[in-house]
């Protein structure tokens, strides 16, 4: 933080400036010069009222604060990159993860179907949500717990990890007695409540950037997790609304540098919720490879006509088993890894 003092402003006003950031347990820099000086205030935390505090002493012209809100989030006290390791699967690492599945979980027979075809072609983990936010209250709203069982038996049977959304803090107990990760969704992307909740649990927690959020916001957001103790936060860009209606979203790519640049957290794409058409989700899958992200969320469905939420935006088997080379040969031209199997029977 610096505090700029008024031009002119003598040494006898700039000293109780001083005095106060000490007492405060903070070093004070001061720089001095001809009718001009500002005061650096150094050391850990600074509170957030702090800037008021010294805005209303005489002499302070304003103060700026230099270091970022999102203390846990950004580089500036984790220099190196999180690589969140479930088992062995690295997310963040140097290979793409890959999280694929139907939107919701429907059956045991869809959701297994799913699982043994996307772990042949690839995939690390399985998607599915067993309780699912609807626009509409009247759609089909996930199979609950039902569901959540239907999930680990999938990885029980293909040893995939699994990921699905949970929508309430009563429910953080609960989800996470199945899933390997959370997922919030964009619609609870500020549940400040639900937020510290999976913030409190000890598995991952992919947080989907909400509706409109800037990405400011969004790491703020992040920075509720982990300030509850929970560092393992992937985030999940899965389009905005903007005046476009083309797409269901607009798919906002520049988003993975700019949050690379921001914060050491890794950066997963949904391609799906972003297109809203399946004819759509394979380009915008390669350029979030393309951009860098760490991942890629990716709806799959063996028979998408029927599904009960999000079909138009669901691959079916044969669209993902076509996509997955062609990841893979971008995540190689961009210094990234996804080693995919050839040839395998789905
Ligand atoms: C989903 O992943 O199925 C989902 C509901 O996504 P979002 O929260 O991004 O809309
Ligand atoms: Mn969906």
């Amino acid at each position: 933080m610096i505090i700029i003092m008024k031009t002119g402003t003598e040494r006898d006003v700039i000293t109780p400036v001083i005095e106060r950031i000490q007492e405060l347990g903070l070093q004070a820099h001061p720089i001095i010069g001809e009718g001009q000086a500002i005061v650096g205030v150094v050391g850990l935390p600074l509170p957030p009222s702090l800037d008021e505090m010294f805005e209303v002493m005489p002499g302070v012209e304003r103060v700026v604060r230099v270091s970022k809100k999102y203390k846990l989030a950004g580089w500036d006290f984790h220099p190196q990159k999180t690589v969140i390791r479930i088992d062995d699967v690295a997310i963040g690492g140097d290979e793409v993860t890959i999280i694929a599945g139907p939107c919701s979980v429907e059956s045991e027979e869809q959701t297994m179907d799913s699982a043994r075809a996307v772990k042949a072609l690839g995939a690390k983990l399985l998607r599915g949500g067993a309780y699912k936010p609807r626009t509409s209250p009247y759609e089909f709203r996930g199979m609950g717990v039902k569901g959540l069982e239907i999930l680990a038996k999938a990885r029980e049977e293909t040893g995939l990890k699994i990921i699905t959304e949970v929508m309430t803090p009563s429910d953080v107990e609960v989800v996470g007695q199945f899933t390997d990760i959370f997922q919030i969704g964009a619609r609870n992307c500020q549940n400040y409540l639900l937020l510290e909740e999976v913030g409190k649990a000890t598995k991952p927690v992919m947080l989907k950037r909400g509706l409109s959020l800037l990405i400011e916001e969004w790491l703020l957001a992040a920075e509720y997790v982990m300030a509850q103790g929970n560092p393992n936060v992937i985030l999940c860009e899965r389009g905005i609304r903007t005046f476009e209606n083309a797409t269901r979203n607009t798919l906002d790519v520049s988003a993975v540098p700019v949050l690379q640049s921001m914060s050491h957290l890794p950066v997963f794409i949904d391609p799906s919720h972003a297109a809203g058409k399946r004819p759509l989700v394979g380009a915008l899958a390669l350029a979030g490879v393309a951009a860098g992200a760490d991942g890629l969320m990716i709806e799959v469905h063996p028979n998408p006509d029927l599904a009960m939420s999000d079909g138009a935006q669901s691959l079916d088997f044969d669209e993902f088993a076509a996509l997955m080379p062609k990841i893979s040969a971008v995540a190689e031209a961009v210094g990234r890894s996804l080693p995919i199997a050839t040839g395998v029977a789905i």
